[in-house]
């Protein structure tokens, strides 16, 4: 039997049914100020081989998501719609259990994939590098003041649109965070946040691959990207199923 992260499996399609996630197209028009959230398009979660927690082989699903990501930077810089990217990014000394050491300070792991190397010299884009999995508490600095609180401020955005990975982890963790923010008054004039699937993904550990190891739980990609997306739902978000612009 062929076993691969485009296998199609009856029980993840029963799930779908279960756990229904609604979606709709996205059309931005100019009228609703937008500004685009970049989670962790970096090497190490993006780039095959590209470190312990990166993909071992090319991968449908975060191969499509960074084409979406470049995809809407792109759109967002030529249309002066402001851009902010985290980029995961530990110190060799300071572990993230229980995930194994990734993303170190100084290694190309850290930084944007290839195809997005161009924002850091880009004015249009703010970049975050964080050192946990929540961009909202990453974006805090040792005054207390917060980079992403600041951003949304300095540019009067209403809506985020979300992409990146994991839908499930970094990205499901700074929407909800982005929601208590909302709700606690201190993200104005934020309103809405908006998650793109195809603009995100999540790894993949297949089941038959973590029973091998007694130190694999698995993960499986296409059931926890829904459940992200599902789980983020529950939380106050939107779900776009395409992002379009206005003409
Ligand atoms: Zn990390």
């Amino acid at each position: 039997m062929r076993r691969s992260n485009e296998m199609v499996s009856p029980t993840v399609d029963l799930l779908k049914e279960q756990l229904p996630v609604q979606q709709e197209p996205l059309v931005l028009s100019g009228d609703v100020r937008t500004g685009l959230v970049l989670v962790d398009v970096v090497n190490g979660f993006c780039t095959v081989g590209a470190g312990n927690l990166a993909p071992k082989q090319p991968n449908k699903q975060i191969a499509g998501m960074v084409a979406e990501a470049v995809r809407l930077a792109r759109a967002f810089c030529e249309r002066k719609m402001p851009v902010f990217a985290f980029l995961d990014t530990h110190h060799p000394d300071i572990p993230e259990h229980p995930y194994p050491p990734h993303c170190i300070i100084g290694t190309d792991e850290a930084n944007l994939v290839p195809e997005l190397q161009w924002l850091e010299n880009e004015p249009n884009a703010t970049l975050r590098r964080k050192d946990c999995i929540d961009g909202f508490i990453g974006s805090i600095e040792k005054d207390g003041s917060n980079i992403f609180v600041d951003w949304v401020q300095r540019h009067q955005i209403k809506s985020v649109l979300v992409v990146g990975i994991c839908t499930d982890i970094c990205v499901l963790d700074f929407v909800s965070s982005a929601f208590s923010a909302r709700n606690r008054g201190i993200l104005a004039p934020l309103e809405d946040v908006i998650v793109y699937s195809r603009g995100c993904a999540t790894f993949d550990l297949p089941v038959h691959v973590a029973q091998a190891s007694k130190d694999l739980i698995a993960h499986p990609q296409e059931l926890m990207h829904h459940i992200g997306l599902y789980i983020a739902t529950g939380r106050g978000a939107k779900v776009a199923s395409e992002v379009l612009f206005a003409a």
